[in-house]
């Protein structure tokens, strides 16, 4: 197949009549498929369906305590040990939360937005504030006369994004490259404003690109705090640390031991959770962080709350178990997960490959796959297959601000519609993009 680039405006405009003619075939046949969100599909949510008499009228943990009164707000200690597990740091460093690891985050950066640790008195680090020397990123932004700033590896999740937009936090863009965000520009950014207080990260399987982050990514990251000063912070949102898609895992490497190494073990706070192991909306979240962290965040949600649903908590560690309960429970999501997106690989090499005209991820685990059209290209790509019913991941979500400055990142998120409903949104959406191209083309020669 001829890059498209390559066909003259005769050719060009003979594709397009047929891809019009199969289009108008498309919208007769009224679709209403939608790929926007990464939803856990119903036959995964079933399989933790056990998961709801598990307790049994059983609501005493070992050391007595019954998870249906107040209390705990660090969560049960199976819980947390089942966190740390999961994310690779020691108990006493974990907080197990709701159903959201997104709430912790947010109630993270807003206490370190408006608060800081010296905020909590005697429950905190005493007179320490989040950077050591009692400042909320709020003051110092104050103190600037600017925004405090956030670095954004792109295209990255929308929601950590708004969450910064909310706060009055700056975003920076920074290119994910082979092997995690390019920590020569982080670096560099870092070096050059003493402002930037934090970076989102996704190290394993990350939102949307699929890429787990390299060893030696890893171990810059942990060492940022050095360069940015005590009050900046690593935000490792561990989403997908568990969800592979092939035998083949991706290894990612211990940010505590890089940290510890670092001597930077108070700038990383990491989070996970079980959304997409048990139920999306009834799973239990998890915050890593060490104990001049922990303690006066603990005593902020202190004022919200009294504690978190540990009668959940305690569901979840009685299905889940250990390690190895946990890896067969996510293989079983793995069998009804791979078929779709190898799915995504053969329809986007049938339809599109030696075109020229997108190149895609084809990830190990996680939820996504990221889809670079030619610039310019991907807008008018995911509103011409709305307009024949196949709901795309808004263009630009990916991005702060929903602004993708080249206007060329799709998420295609495969995991919810059934394999059929997939195959055909796959198939809209390559007629859709090859549409847009060459009226991009046309309308630039
Ligand atoms: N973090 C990332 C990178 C995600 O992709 C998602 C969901 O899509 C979340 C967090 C949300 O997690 P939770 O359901 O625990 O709030």
């Amino acid at each position: 197949m001829a890059p498209f680039r390559s066909l003259s405006a005769n050719e060009l405009q003979a594709r397009r009549d047929k891809l019009i003619a199969a289009l108008d075939a498309i919208r007769a046949e009224k679709l209403g498929l939608d790929l926007t969100r990464g939803k856990p599909a119903p036959d995964q949510l079933d399989l933790s369906m056990a998961m709801d008499s598990i307790l049994d009228g059983f609501y005493l943990l070992q050391d007595g305590t019954d998870v249906r009164n107040y209390g705990g707000l660090r969560g049960i200690p199976e819980a947390r040990a089942f966190g740390a597990e999961i994310l690779g740091a020691s108990p006493d460093q974990v907080l197990a939360g709701g159903p959201s690891s997104l709430t912790l985050m947010y109630n993270y950066v807003h206490f370190a937005m408006h608060f800081g640790a010296s905020r909590f008195g005697e429950k905190s680090i005493g007179e320490k504030g989040v950077d050591g020397s009692g400042q909320s990123w709020r003051s110092e932004a104050q103190a600037a006369g600017s925004n405090i700033k956030f670095l954004c590896p792109v295209p990255g999740y929308d929601r950590h994004f708004a969450i910064c937009e909310l706060m009055d936090i700056d975003m920076i863009n920074v290119p994910v490259i082979e092997g995690g965000p390019d920590m020569d520009q982080v670096e560099a950014l870092i070096d050059a404003d003493p402002l930037i207080k934090g970076i989102w990260c996704v190290p394993k399987y990350s939102n949307p690109t699929g890429h787990t982050y390299s060893s030696a990514t890893v171990k810059r990251l942990a060492a940022l705090s050095k360069r940015a000063g005590p009050n900046f912070r690593v935000i490792w949102d561990n989403a997908y640390v568990v969800h592979h898609l092939s035998a083949d895992e991706d290894q990612l490497a211990s940010v505590y031991t890089a940290a510890d190494e670092a001597g930077t073990a108070d700038s990383v706070i990491s989070f996970a959770s079980t959304s997409k192991i048990t139920y999306a909306g009834a799973g239990i979240s998890f915050m890593a962080a060490s104990e001049a962290n922990l303690a006066p965040f603990e005593a902020f949600l202190g004022v919200q709350m009294v504690g978190f649903d540990k009668v959940n908590q305690l569901r979840h560690v009685r299905f889940l178990k250990d390690k190895e309960t946990l890896a067969q429970h996510m293989q079983a999501h793995r069998r009804l997960l791979e078929p779709k997106f190898e799915m995504v690989q053969s329809v986007l090499t049938r339809e599109l490959a030696g075109k020229d005209i997108a190149t895609w991820t084809d990830p190990q685990g996680g939820y996504f796959v990221s889809l670079d059209t030619q610039p310019g290209v991907a807008g008018a790509t995911v509103a011409l297959a709305e307009s024949v019913g196949v709901k795309l991941t808004p263009a630009g979500a990916t991005f702060p601000h929903g602004r993708d400055p080249e206007d060329k990142n799709i998420r295609i998120a495969p995991t919810f519609p059934s394999i059929d409903e997939l195959a055909k949104a796959l198939s809209v959406l390559t007629v859709c993009l090859q549409l847009s191209t060459i009226d991009h083309l046309l309308a630039s020669s």
